[in-house]
């Protein structure tokens, strides 16, 4: 069994259509895919009628939050989650303020790189995104096409880090606010790529105890962005905190290097997460 819990379709910010991402999964040999586009379920009913016989698809989101420290600013931090109703009023409510909160931040962060002279504009960005999720990587791409960076990952080395003078931070959910809305909709959460240092700071071992105390179930441990030192730290956590340990590719088709399945969940687990979720079902024949 080759389980991949964590892939990106251009209903937010991958390359390819829910259609062609499950069509992706399903030659790279995979069994199981989880669809997890950043705050929308668009693609849900997509990958639904599209799914290839033999495959089973895992409705699920990735969910932009933020991790408040008592010292510092906050952390941005993102939380998977699986299997929840998408009717729930509350959860539902808040994934509409994020994509509200990206427009108007993406609307900044372009205005900002236009006033220097990039020549980016925001109209047709939003266009570009095909009327989904807008996020830095839709940015990234057109500083691409616009010949100013040669990759997408040049672009956030350059311009778009969260440590960049064009960088706008957005006002996501506070991650326990986000823990309780995923179990309230009967979802199972799963804190993404939880030490992925490459991506700006990362949160203590005291709020991934906070988090599991808040409801979370689950640990992203192997992820392409976490070094091997940082998977073994995050299994023992996963360990002590009793929460389940998954493992995808964060495959964005293009938009990353990293191929579909690169990192994968065991079978045990994937169950463990299956019996944990009662909102939604997966697709499966
Ligand atoms: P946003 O949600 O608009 O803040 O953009 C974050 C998204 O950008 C992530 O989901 C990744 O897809 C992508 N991303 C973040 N950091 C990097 C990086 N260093 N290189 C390439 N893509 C990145
Ligand atoms: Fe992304
Ligand atoms: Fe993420
Ligand atoms: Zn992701």
């Amino acid at each position: 069994m080759r389980i991949d819990l964590h892939t990106h379709s251009s209903v937010s910010d991958g390359t390819e259509s829910p259609a062609e991402l499950l069509a992706t999964a399903h030659a790279a040999g995979l069994d199981v895919v989880g669809l997890t586009d950043h705050d929308t379920t668009a693609g849900w009913s997509l990958a639904e009628a599209a799914r290839p016989p033999g495959l089973t698809v895992v409705p699920g989101m990735e969910l932009s939050c933020r991790w408040f420290p008592a010292d510092r600013p906050p952390i941005s931090v993102h939380l998977l989650a699986y299997l929840f109703d998408p009717g729930h009023p509350g959860f539902a409510g808040e994934r509409g303020r994020l994509r509200a909160e990206r427009l108007q931040r993406g609307e900044r962060i372009v205005a900002a790189l236009a006033a220097d002279g990039y020549p980016v504009v925001w109209d047709r960005i939003v266009k570009r995104s095909g009327g989904g999720v807008v996020g830095r990587p839709h940015v990234a791409r057109a500083l691409v096409e616009a010949g100013v960076v040669e990759s997408v990952d040049a672009a956030f080395a350059t311009l778009l880090h969260h440590g960049s003078p064009y960088y706008v931070a957005k006002a996501d959910t506070d991650v326990r606010e986000g823990i309780a809305l995923v179990r309230a909709a009967g979802g199972v959460p799963v804190f993404a790529h939880g030490l992925a240092t490459k991506r700006g700071r990362v949160v203590g071992d005291d709020a991934i105890a906070a988090m599991a105390e808040a409801g979370l179930l689950g640990l992203e441990v192997d992820h392409p962005d976490h070094a091997p030192h940082e998977r073994a730290h995050l299994r023992g956590l996963a360990d002590d905190l009793g929460l389940i340990v998954t493992g995808s590719s964060d495959y964005h088709g293009s938009n990353k290097q990293t191929p579909i399945g690169a990192c994968t969940t065991a079978p045990d687990q994937f169950e463990a997460l299956l019996a944990a979720g009662t909102g939604s079902a997966p697709y499966r024949d």
